[in-house]
């Protein structure tokens, strides 16, 4: 069969030879380096100034942005012609794990690199990346993205910032928009606007330019380290050229903006948590309670061993997600556009590692702040700014509840499309799973991790059983039915997130290296946990589409499909904090 794997949702469709999946275990020295100068940098220059930065001292924000140049750290995804070191996007995804370690900085740099610099390398102008990337990349100029406004924030095109042309060609724009990261400080803002208060558009606005003015910093929960303000324009003229992309096209700059927003933050999301399990694990090793180090006590190994496979499976995951957009773009042009279009073609891969990264991550640091106790609620430990500095990672770049909508969303409109091969499949199984002798999915002991191929194949199956079922059932009026694309897309996520892992797993097995059996218990430990809840989702969503005979048809079906005998967990798990323990925390390699 001719294979499509270099497409966005292809895997819900294919089996994907394990040969082609991008895991950690494949980096190479220079990506080891990346991440080892992203790791220095963080613990030498950002961790020990994160009281200066939760002062809101701003010239020591800007020197670190200025570090991070120097670095090339903010230049991953510039070409070279403008200071860059137009590298993979498996790289930009090391800084973006690495620099997490420090919350606050992590989202001063994703404005900047994530939200400014990236629209400009996908959608300015020769003349445009000529005048502002070296500043920006080398971090003499400091870059912020102005979508939200207090009236429109998910839905950001509705958005009251109006932009008029003048004779001369310039534009003068007026407006207000609302919680912009590094607002206090930035130099050069993405800044979106209606022209003639309709037609949708990006422009790049200096700070400089009379009438732009940053608000009074927010008092957030979490994060305070970063700069949040309202970014004032008051009839603030723009110069023509200062346009980015097209005119009424500005929903393509600010999509594909946050597609690889998305992809970044979910990346970002493994380097919390990977540093959460550290302090948790080396934590519960020294604190003793009735005579023995509470890393002996089976709950304590429950909440460690969860935090692992559940970190395993998101990292998976999202460095497969980088493979894939590396090989779409491998041997192409690099333009923009081209970019551009490989992240719109895995923006469903990339709302998955925001979704997923982010609840992982909250999980993580939930279960940190218990292990820790009563030191996990005050301030002289890390617990709690971690737990309160996260908790945003669920709002931007999308909220959770967004994104769980454009997961099936964007899947089901390539499908209509006759993208993908979605809804015969989908047909063909409804036929096949209707017929009562479809063969038991059911765990076996024989292979290597064979049972879990076929979960993983199962899952596929529910998920197609659902999505078809839904299309069918609501036809156009889909989009109106939220809590079943909610559920449908836990299904997608948890069957992505398991075949991630599995494959990633069967790696390590195959090539024997050190830790393949704590590589086979994290993925197999994830897998059956998403059994359940594929179940679970399936059932509610089955339930919510259909009753009577239907139902009871399908839900036999479901019961044919999905025959997954539990494995030890209770096993797996303790093998994953045991190995966290002496480890010092989330160790493979
Ligand atoms: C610290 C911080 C930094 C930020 N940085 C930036 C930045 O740099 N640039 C920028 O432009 N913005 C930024 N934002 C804004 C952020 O992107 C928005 O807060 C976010 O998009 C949500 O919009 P909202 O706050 O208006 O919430 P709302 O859109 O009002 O949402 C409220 C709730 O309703 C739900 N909801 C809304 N619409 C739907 C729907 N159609 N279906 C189902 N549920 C729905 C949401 O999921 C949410 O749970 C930042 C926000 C914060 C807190």
């Amino acid at each position: 069969m001719e294979t499509t794997l270099t497409k966005g949702g292809a895997w819900l469709l294919e089996d994907t030879p394990d040969a082609d999946v991008f895991t950690p275990e494949k980096l190479s020295d220079e990506h080891r380096l990346m991440a080892q100068t992203t790791d220095e940098f963080i613990a030498n220059e950002v961790l020990p100034n994160l009281d200066r930065l939760e002062e809101k001292d701003w010239e020591l924000a800007r020197t670190l942005i200025r570090r991070a140049g120097d670095l090339g750290l903010l230049g991953t995804n510039v070409p070279e012609e403008y200071g860059g070191l137009d590298l993979d996007k498996v790289s930009s995804l090391i800084v973006a794990e690495h620099i997490a370690r420090s919350a606050s900085f992590a989202v001063t740099y994703g404005g900047q690199a994530n939200l400014c610099i990236l629209p400009i390398v996908l959608f300015g102008t020769e003349e445009q990346k000529r005048q502002y990337l070296p500043g920006l990349v080398a971090g003499e100029l400091v870059g912020a993205y102005a979508l939200s406004e207090s009236g429109s924030g998910s839905d950001a095109l509705a958005a009251k910032t109006r932009a008029t042309k003048q004779a001369d060609g310039s534009w003068v724009l007026s407006g207000e928009k609302m919680w912009i990261t590094n607002g206090g400080f930035a130099d050069v803002i993405i800044v979106f606007a209606k022209v003639d208060g309709e037609h949708f558009t990006a422009f790049i606005v200096e700070k400089r330019f009379p009438g732009v003015s940053a608000g009074k910093e927010e008092h957030k929960m979490g994060i305070h380290g970063s700069s949040t303000t309202p970014i004032l324009l008051q009839d603030t003229t723009v110069p023509a050229g200062n346009v980015l992309g097209e005119i009424g096209k500005g929903h393509k700059v600010a999509l594909n903006t946050l597609n690889f927003g998305r992809f970044k933050l979910g990346a970002m999301c493994i380097g919390g948590s990977r540093q959460a399990i550290g302090d948790a694990a080396k934590y519960a090793a020294q604190r003793k309670q009735f005579g023995e180090p509470i890393a002996s006590f089976g709950a304590i190994k429950h909440k460690l061993g969860e935090m692992f496979a559940r970190t395993y499976a998101i990292e998976s995951l999202t460095y497969r997600t980088a493979g894939l957009i590396d090989a779409a773009l491998a041997g192409g042009t690099h333009d923009g556009a081209t970019v551009a279009h490989a992240f719109e073609e895995f923006a469903v891969e990339a709302s998955i590692a925001k979704v997923a990264g982010t609840e992982v991550l909250d999980y993580v640091l939930d279960e940190n702040v218990q292990i820790h106790g009563g030191n996990g609620f005050v301030r002289d430990y890390m617990a709690e700014r971690y737990y309160r500095d996260a908790r945003v990672n669920r709002i931007f770049e999308g909220t959770n509840e967004i994104n769980r909508m454009l997961i099936p969303g964007m899947l089901v409109r390539r499908a209509l499309k006759g993208e993908l091969g979605l809804i015969p499949a989908a047909k063909r199984l409804q036929d096949d799973v209707l017929a009562p002798s479809v063969p038991s999915t059911a765990f076996g002991d024989e292979g290597m991790l064979e049972d879990e191929r076929r979960a993983i194949a199962a899952f596929k199956k529910v998920a197609l059983m659902v999505l078809g079922t839904a299309m069918q059932t609501y036809g156009q009026k889909l989009t109106d039915e939220q809590e079943v694309l909610s559920y449908t897309a836990d299904i997608l996520i948890d069957t992505f997130a398991s075949e991630s892992a599995a494959i990633r797993a069967r790696h390590a097995l195959q090539s024997g290296g050190a830790h393949a059996d704590l590589h086979e218990a994290a993925a197999r430990l994830f897998v059956n946990d998403a059994a359940l809840r594929v179940e679970q989702s399936a059932k509610s969503a089955l339930a919510a589409m259909t009753d009577g005979d239907t139902l009871r048809t399908l839900l036999a079906a479901l019961r044919r499909v999905l025959k997954v005998t539990p494995v030890n967990t209770v096993a797996l798990r303790r093998r994953l904090a045991e190995a966290a323990v002496a480890r010092g925390g989330y160790i493979l390699n």
